[in-house]
């Protein structure tokens, strides 16, 4: 396959929180990733700005450490790895405060895109949004990256995003989902608006219901005290589950142009149904030999908050109606498994009599471990011994029809800072989006907080509560198992 990597133009990008842990892990590997590609042009400039004083050595230093740890087969390479530290620089600066700011300054050049990411906890968004502004560090093509979490109910947002509009326009502000950056989220699309086969049976008529699934095995951990102020719903249902629920139940945009997409999505999200509390399941960890409850994690026995959550979603418009949309996810499960399966109905009529009763296609989008795609189609069982049905999956990743070099797939963050750099908002969420995924989202959480409803416990290991399968159970279908 011919590599068909396209240089981006010369750029700046400025992190704030370089030190912290989302940029050692994920932002600074990932624009290493991009420069291993050649896809960095020379002269870009990747500035770290963070409280701790350091000097630029200090911080490349730190940058070394991060990308040996964190990037597969680093240590392979490391003249690659001090080329790249060539484009690190670094500068103390206070969110809140005025030092470091004239500093930076100082450092920005005309003629490349100057680009920041605001890597930082929440509360700062709107102190850097308004300094960037007020020392005229940033001009009209200039972009900031904000992290999640976007707000906490539609308040929040709301002021958010007024905030950050008082310095800079929409087409500037680049809210990050890193779901929405995953190769298989794309090919989602591309599977669905660059074929004939699957959108003709993309609908009420032929889809059964559809199961969207994001499990981890993993605790809160250290991050409990943060945790437990979100929960499953704000953590992952308003946004990750909520933007892949959006790119299966859209209608075709007339072009693949970032406000064509966004403006689809937005259509499907204003479409959700309110969610009947009897269509909801929360959970909260018990504990394990070995590992702690979720209570014990956050240090509250007395927490209400919910780290696994399945519900029943309706999109109420022509083409869903009566399809659920059934949403998953939940820490301490038995496997670390994301995925999106199309469940199709049955054939009408089976003309092979009574045989062993098959389960009908099912499309099923592969997010982590393993991205990838297949299709559960039903043959003949090869052989004699008459007509005996069996299910395979048609296998459409991509590593054995586009070669090995397609297997290497960039990560999330890497191809979303790349867009940033060309400009693209595509798979960026648009402010109007974030409000109305809220909006829909608040009456649940404060109907909880109305009934003081509390999660039910769960095995550490498990699928979830017992209430979650019923959920399914009660329609005649199951839950996928969660497999990693
Ligand atoms: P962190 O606590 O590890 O790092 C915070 C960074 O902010 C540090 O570099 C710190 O020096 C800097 N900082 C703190 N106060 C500052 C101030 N007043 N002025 C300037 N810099 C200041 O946090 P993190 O885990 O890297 O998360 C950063 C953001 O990314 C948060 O919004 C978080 O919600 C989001 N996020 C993190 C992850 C993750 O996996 N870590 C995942 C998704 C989203």
């Amino acid at each position: 396959m011919v590599s068909r990597i396209i240089p981006v133009d010369p750029f700046d990008l400025t992190i704030f929180g370089g030190t912290g842990d989302l940029a050692r892990r994920k932002i600074l590997p990932g624009l290493y990733r991009r420069f291993w590609a050649e896809q960095m042009p020379e002269d870009a400039r990747i500035i770290g700005a963070a409280r701790s004083e350091m000097s630029r050595k200090d911080f490349q230093d730190m940058v070394r450490e991060a990308l040996l740890e964190f990037v597969a087969g680093a240590k392979r390479d490391t003249d690659r790895i001090e080329a790249f530290l060539d484009h690190i620089h670094y500068v103390a600066i206070d969110a809140k405060g005025e030092g470091g700011w004239p500093d930076l300054k100082a450092m920005q050049r005309d003629g490349v895109v100057r680009a920041f990411y605001f890597s930082v906890a929440p509360g700062l968004f709107g102190d850097l949004a308004e300094r960037l502004h007020a020392h005229g560090i940033t001009d009209d093509d200039s972009r900031i990256v904000v992290e999640k979490p976007f707000g906490r109910d539609l308040a929040s947002a709301r002021t958010l995003n007024a905030t950050l509009a008082e310095h800079f326009d929409e087409h500037q502000i680049y809210r990050i989902d890193h779901y929405l950056g995953k190769e298989t989220v794309q090919n989602l699309m591309a599977v669905r608006f660059g074929n004939i086969l699957f959108e003709p049976l993309w609908n009420a008529q032929y889809v059964d219901h559809i199961q969207i699934t994001v499990a981890e095995t993993v605790g809160v951990g250290g991050r409990g005290q943060y945790y437990d102020k979100s929960g499953a719903m704000r953590d992952m249902i308003q946004n990750h589950l909520m933007q892949l629920l959006c790119l299966i139940a859209m209608e075709p945009p007339h072009q693949f142009d970032p406000d064509a997409v966004r403006d689809e999505k937005l259509k499907v999200i204003r479409a959700l149904d309110p969610v009947d509390p009897s269509d909801i399941v929360r959970g909260q960890y018990g504990a394990a030999k070995g590992t702690k409850s979720y209570l014990e994690d956050v240090e509250d026995s007395g927490s209400a908050t919910e780290s696994f959550i399945a519900m029943k979603v309706h999109v109420s418009n022509w083409r869903w109606k009566g399809t659920p949309f059934y949403l998953r996810t939940g820490k301490r499960l038995r496997g670390r498994a994301s995925e999106i399966a199309i469940i199709f109905k049955k054939t009408p009529h089976s003309i092979f009599g009574e045989q062993e009763e098959q389960r009908g296609n099912a499309l099923v989008i592969r997010l982590q471990p393993n991205e990838g795609m297949n299709l559960r189609v039903t043959i003949k069982e090869p052989g004699p011994g008459g007509m005996r049905l069996v299910e395979v999956p048609l296998d459409m990743s991509f590593a054995d029809a586009l070669g090995p070099e397609a297997a290497d797939i960039p990560d999330a963050y890497e191809r979303l800072i790349m867009d940033v750099i060309r400009g693209n908002q595509t798979l960026f969420m648009r402010g109007d989006e974030v409000e109305a995924a809220w909006a829909w989202t608040d009456p649940i959480i404060d109907g909880w907080e109305a009934r003081g409803d509390r999660p039910k416990t769960y095995e550490p290991g498990s699928s979830g509560p017992e209430e979650s399968a019923m959920l399914l159970h009660r329609e005649g279908r199951r839950w996928r198992e969660i497999r990693e």
